[in-house]
């Protein structure tokens, strides 16, 4: 068991920021996030688009929005747990909560926030039937260990960064590699793109764009071989012994919806003065809350997570007054922040 005084849900722009909030009034927190980096929308949707509304940052892209969130949270030195989903949370009494993870982490928190977005980001699955049977198996969405696939023949399916990253990186570990695309360009960035043309052409892999999976031949709920249909020309037959599937990822209010929140369609409604939630001590900020007026900007979510910070400090002190300290002049902010005046 993890002990903390805040577990945050989601590593976004507004969950990072949450960090430093609460840090800035003493208190620990732990972010967890379901993706592997994080930065939630502005890292996953639109790393190198440029934002023109952060205050006083005239433009900045989503990538470099995150790192300077993570600059100025590190002397905080949150517990960060990537690749992991929070899927339980329990209040277990005054001021604690039990938080649980996919990753088997276990948390005691005294206050949690959901940064939550748009939801945790899943994988977008392989359309064929009864493809959650093969999940358990020989497909996956996902590589924890690389090695798992070493000697293996294997299909992978993307155009993206991951799938072409993990073809490049899996090339020499696998005993072979079909890389399938249902077009002819990628969205991966041309250098690997280039790599992984050259690798073809030394036959050391081979691909097969402007294709779709026509079928999958199946013994006991493990894939043996895939039929691939390109646009033009004969169907091919691919012997398999893992199928990795990267079609990106999509959002999903997943567990969130069984914590027994208040939910309003797909967001949770909160109260303007804490940001507090239908359970006393879960709060929510950024794009997964909702009240009236409510915008969905990262500007509003950084306001959202100061405030909440602030109610969460007078959560977990009744009895002291909390106050407002500017981090120009107050020596325990410094102090926090490991600024020497
Ligand atoms: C193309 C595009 C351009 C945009 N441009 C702008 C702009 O110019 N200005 C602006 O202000 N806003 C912009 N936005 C909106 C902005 O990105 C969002 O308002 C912002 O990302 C919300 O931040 P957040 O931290 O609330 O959530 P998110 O960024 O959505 O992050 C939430 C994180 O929570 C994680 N999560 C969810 N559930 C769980 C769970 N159960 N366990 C673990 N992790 C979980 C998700 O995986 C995700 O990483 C843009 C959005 C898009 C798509």
């Amino acid at each position: 068991m993890i002990n903390t005084d805040v577990v945050i849900v989601g590593a976004g722009p507004c969950g990072l920021f949450q960090v430093f909030e609460l840090g800035l009034l003493g208190l620990k927190a732990v972010v967890v996030d379901s993706i592997r980096q994080p930065g939630g929308q502005c890292t996953e949707l639109y790393p190198d688009k440029p934002i023109y509304d952060i205050p006083g940052i005239p433009v900045c892209t989503g990538e470099e929005l995150t790192d300077g969130l993570l600059k100025q949270i590190a002397p905080f030195e949150p517990g960060m747990y990537l690749n992991e989903e929070v899927t339980v949370v329990r209040k277990d009494g005054e001021n604690s909560f039990y938080v649980e993870t996919s990753g088997g982490n276990q948390f005691n928190a005294k206050a949690v926030v959901i940064a939550a977005g748009v939801g945790s980001f899943q994988p977008r699955q392989m359309r064929v039937p009864r493809v959650d049977h093969f999940e358990a198996s020989n497909l996956h969405y996902r590589v924890q260990d690389p090695k798992q696939f070493s000697g293996k023949r294997l299909v992978i399916m993307g155009g993206g960064d991951s799938a072409l990253d993990w073809v490049l990186e899996l090339v020499g570990i696998a005993s072979h590699i079909t890389l399938v695309h249902r077009r002819d360009e990628y969205r991966a960035v041309p250098a690997s793109v280039d790599k992984m043309r050259k690798l073809v052409a030394d036959g050391t892999m081979a691909v097969v764009e402007n294709a779709k999976v026509a079928s999958v031949d199946t013994t006991d709920g493990i894939i043996n071989s895939m039929t691939l249909q390109p646009k033009d020309g004969e169907a091919i037959e691919v012997a398999v012994d893992d199928v990795l599937v990267f079609f990106g990822l999509a959002p999903k209010l997943g567990p969130i919806a069984d914590w027994g929140l208040d939910i309003n369609r797909k967001t949770i409604n909160v109260d303007v003065e804490k940001f507090e939630t239908s359970v006393p001590g879960i709060y929510a900020i950024g794009d997964i809350n909702f009240y009236p007026g409510k915008k969905k900007l990262i500007l509003c979510g950084f306001h959202e997570a100061a405030m909440a910070a602030f109610a969460i400090k007078q959560q977990i002190e009744p009895d002291q007054k909390v106050r407002v300290q500017y981090t120009t002049t107050s020596p325990i902010m410094h102090e926090r922040l490991g600024v020497t005046d």
